[in-house]
């Protein structure tokens, strides 16, 4: 619905509605800053939204926002305690792993802050042969991943449909001495509904799609050409996936192009949408920072958050949607996701590569594919010892989907806090997994004495029993066992 302002037309905000920018409604957005700023001091109002988050079940964009705009000290403190504290109750000490597989950089739009934008015309293009995708596969196994995000560009000529199914059927395919992929999330540009229920139909757990920025007229600015300047197009696409049967959808922006209160309450409003329409907030939201790419300068645009404000917006996040993973990228340096990942992260990647075919062989200098520099460039055993040091148990669990624990089926488990029973012991058998086929002398000692420790957090007696019998057999060969 619209109403007229003398010439401008005003759209109405309107959680359920099927239109971009009525759910994502400017007008509500601009409100909903101006209500934060006018309380960002109101200890009584805040008070209140602490209250209301200690209840775990989530706020709205309107309080979060408050919380996000409040500069008291001690509030704030308050606000990444309780961060702090929803993470443990829901995620417990556990951090999911994965890494992203780029497929193909060929692309036909023109995303002014991404080197793959139609215009650049330098930058080495490829795409992955099938022949390639079992290299970059067996790789990936080698390291020990289970779980990959594949990247492609969009273009209808180079990556059709057709293109992106065979090779998730591909990758499902290898099995390389003890490896599998056992999970396949897609990060593939909006598409139909049709395209989502082949995607559904393959075996896809999460459909990941970042909106970039919220704001249109700015999105529109960076999106000057190709199909993704359409904004309504590609922020209902989550509406699209879902009508396509795909029940995990993950949310995110990139924060640096617009103003990230704007970003943050529009993300918020996405979730509220999607859990209005179709009775599922986000599986995931990521929270990637403009990088450093080719010929991408993240000083050019004006909208950077400091290493501060990033830790305060995953903190907001995670009080607000408890329920939904958090996803921070090898985009950030080691000694941020250092101190990010105790505020809310539930997934880490871990010895990534963002050019096309880097797994199974280095680039030479000058056929350079990649999307961005990595800052944490450590290998992926580094990432997994390093997680334990900090006493976080690294999972490889992919068990959910593979269990039909997908959807509202999902949500009601993690929202009832059931999940851990099946989160804990299914990180212990994965990381077992991944200490007796891929680990370090070192990684695999440590390992192993933390596996010994979370034995006793299992609350279970029975549970414990078939765990400890199950990390025995895989001890002597068996793989994977999930609850
Ligand atoms: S962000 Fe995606 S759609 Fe845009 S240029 Fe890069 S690969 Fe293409
Ligand atoms: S049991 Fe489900 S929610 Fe828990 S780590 Fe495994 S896949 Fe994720």
């Amino acid at each position: 619905m619209a109403i007229a302002k003398g010439k401008k037309e005003y759209k109405m905000y309107n959680v359920k509605s099927m239109k971009a920018e009525e759910f994502i409604n400017d007008k509500e957005i601009m409100d909903t800053l101006d209500y934060a700023e006018k309380n960002k001091n109101n200890i009584e109002l805040i008070d209140g939204i602490l209250e209301k988050a200690r209840l775990r079940k989530g706020l709205n964009h309107r309080d979060a926002s408050v919380l996000l705009a409040c500069e008291i000290p001690e509030k704030v403190q308050e606000i990444y305690s309780l961060a702090e504290q929803i993470k443990k109750d829901f995620y417990g000490n556990r951090i999911v792993l994965f890494a992203p597989l780029y497929l193909s950089n060929y692309c036909v739009n023109g995303c002014v802050y991404c080197p793959y934008h139609l215009k650049n015309k330098h930058i080495a293009r490829k795409k992955l042969t099938q022949e390639e995708i079992v290299k970059e596969v067996t790789a990936l196994q080698d390291m020990g991943h289970k779980r990959l995000a594949i990247e492609a560009g969009e273009d209808p000529v180079m990556n059709p449909i057709e293109y992106i199914l065979e090779c998730i059927n591909t990758i499902y395919s290898i099995k390389h001495k003890n490896g599998a992929i056992r999970r396949v999330n897609v990060n593939i540009a909006a598409t139909t509904v049709e395209n989502y229920r082949k995607l559904h139909d393959a075996g896809i757990g999460t459909y990941i799609l970042f909106q970039e920025t919220y704001n249109k007229e700015s999105y529109e600015k960076l999106h000057p050409t190709g199909p993704k300047s359409d904004y309504a197009y590609h922020t209902e696409a989550m509406d699209r996936a879902m009508e396509g049967g795909i029940d995990d959808v993950g949310l995110g922006v990139l924060f640096g192009l617009e103003l990230y209160k704007y970003e943050f309450a529009g993300l918020l409003m996405h979730a509220e949408h999607l859990e209005a329409v179709h009775g599922v907030g986000p599986h995931t939201i990521s929270v990637p920072r403009v990088k450093k790419a080719d010929d991408i300068d993240p000083d050019a645009f004006d909208n950077g958050i400091s290493d501060e404000i990033f830790c305060k917006l995953a903190a907001c996040i995670r009080i607000a949607v408890p329920y939904t993973g958090m996803i921070v990228s090898t985009r950030e340096s080691k000694e941020v996701r250092d101190k990010i990942i105790r505020l809310g992260v539930s997934q880490v990647s871990g010895g990534s590569k963002t050019s096309v075919g880097g797994y199974y062989a280095p680039e030479p200098e000058d056929e350079c594919s990649e999307q961005f520099d990595v800052s944490d460039t450590r290998t992926l055993d580094e990432v997994i010892n390093w997680l334990m040091s900090k006493e976080y148990i690294p999972s490889f669990c992919t068990a959910c989907y593979r269990e039909g624990r997908t959807g509202d089926r999902f949500m009601s488990l993690c929202k009832s806090g059931q999940i851990q029973n099946c989160c804990h012991p299914n990180a212990l058998m994965t990381l077992k997994e991944y200490l007796v086929d891929y680990a370090s002398p070192e990684t695999c000692k440590l390992g192993n004495e933390l596996i010994m420790k979370e034995l006793a957090n299992i609350p279970n007696e029975k549970v414990r029993q078939i765990v400890v019998e199950r990390l025995s057999k895989i001890e002597q060969g068996d793989r994977d066992f999930r609850f």
